[in-house]
């Protein structure tokens, strides 16, 4: 049994998670948050058949799932005309071509369900307020420095976000990309049972910029992200924003999709960003994971089931390798073919929502005339994975 845990350092979905994963096969593990507290901001995520089979894998679903809701359906409209471009059923025949449900549930009930069952685990220890400021690989052990001190790990997982720490010390700078687009939430609670109409994830397509809604916290609160056009520098996930803006930017749009952003409140936005493709995510006894390693623009939905993913691989990988430099090296090989993939086709998307004029116009047809069962066909890529294989 080697004498020291794997660090890792950030306590989102990645770290949590792989946090959960490594202890599966007996290992020990201690993970370094900056914060005081598991955060309990952020937006719906989208949880698909996918990361589904990773949250079983982590015994993490069944206390996760009644938070989630089931939408009955993927609506995509365009945003002007109202007009439905396509519509993909997700009820009972999509769990059975898929083998699993596709839900959607708030990030902070998911980050809540991790952090609950990796507190039951006696093999995992939870620091707060730990920021990792520097790393130092010793050759037979990692060190690391946080505001307590210094410490040492078998291994150590930068699971520290697109801005990671970690992926600096590997020397992987400059792979940090800002877009322009800024990304806009909010959270709206019902106490009464939301509308119908509301309970489909909806996919609203406008000319510099796209709008999606589903119901989140087991249906009882409507969550609503709005992308535009435009430029905006800060860091910040929760930065307060101005309702007026936002429905000065969607002018002239449907009178459904203006109910919808009339009734959403407080705002708050954040400045959209992924990363170039990283040359090298490991290096001897440390590697990346989640957004450290591979951060996509959010438009195919896929930023946390990409980390639960990374957890899965990597803990099966650590279970096959003689070392961890190997295990790394190999969950390095088996992850970066996908992640690239689910990252140039979200920037593909994100020129192709925001459309106008002949681009729009073909966008349309070509969305209308495809059967959704070709549709869901093109999609298998992603649903079909099995991380646990
Ligand atoms: C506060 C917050 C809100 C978010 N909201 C949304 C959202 O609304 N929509 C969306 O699509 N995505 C959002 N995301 C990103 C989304 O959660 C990720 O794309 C996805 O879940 C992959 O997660 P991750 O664990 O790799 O990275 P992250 O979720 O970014 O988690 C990284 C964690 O590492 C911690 N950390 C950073 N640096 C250090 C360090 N040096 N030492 C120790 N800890 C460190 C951070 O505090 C954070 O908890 C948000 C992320 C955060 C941190």
């Amino acid at each position: 049994m080697p004498s020291h845990p794997i660090l890792i350092a950030g306590g989102g979905i990645a770290g949590l998670a792989s946090a959960l994963a490594l202890t599966r096969s007996g290992r020990a593990a201690r993970l370094l948050e900056k914060a005081g507290a598991f955060e309990t901001v952020g937006a719906g995520l989208q949880i698909g058949p996918n990361a589904v089979r990773a949250l079983k894998y982590l015994d993490v679903w069944e206390c996760v799932a009644p938070a989630s809701f089931a939408p009955p359906r993927i609506l995509i409209r365009d945003g002007h005309s109202g007009r439905i471009l396509q519509e993909i059923a997700l009820g009972a025949e999509f769990e059975r071509r898929f083998g699993e449900p596709y839900r959607v549930i708030h990030r902070a009930d998911l980050l809540a369900g991790l952090a609950e069952r990796a507190k039951q685990h006696a093999g995992i220890e939870l620091a707060m307020n730990a920021e990792v400021t520097s790393v130092a690989d010793k050759g037979g052990y990692v060190e690391i420095t946080t505001p307590a001190g210094s410490e040492r790990g078998e291994a150590l997982l930068g699971a520290d976000g697109i801005r990671s720490a970690v992926r600096r010390s590997l020397g992987q700078e400059g792979a940090l990309r800002k877009h322009d687009q800024i990304l806009h939430r909010a959270l709206t609670s019902f106490d009464r049972p939301m509308p119908e109409h509301l309970a489909a994830i909806t996919l609203w397509l406008c000319r510099r910029g796209h709008v999606v809604h589903y119901p989140v916290r087991g249906g009882k609160a409507l969550n609503i992200v709005a992308a535009m056009d435009g430029r905006w520098e800060s860091e910040d996930w929760s930065a307060p924003a101005a309702r007026q803006e936002i429905m000065a930017h969607f002018a002239k749009i449907h009178p459904d999709l203006f109910q919808v952003l009339a009734i959403s409140s407080p705002w708050h936005k954040w400045a959209a960003a992924d990363l170039a493709p990283v040359t090298s995510w490991s290096r001897n006894r440390t590697t990346l994971i989640g957004d450290a390693a591979h951060a996509a623009l959010p438009y195919l939905a896929q930023g946390a089931a990409m980390a639960l993913e990374d957890a899965v691989t990597l803990a099966r990988a650590a279970e096959r390798a003689d070392s961890i430099a190997h295990a790394f090296s190999a969950y390095e090989a088996l992850r970066k073919p996908r992640t690239r993939r689910i990252a140039q086709s979200s920037l593909r998307l994100a020129r192709a929502y925001h459309a106008g004029g002949p681009l729009r116009i073909a966008r349309n047809a070509v969305l209308r005339m495809t059967d959704p069962a070709r549709f869901l066909d093109r999609m298998a890529w992603i649903y079909d994975f099995d991380p646990r294989a």
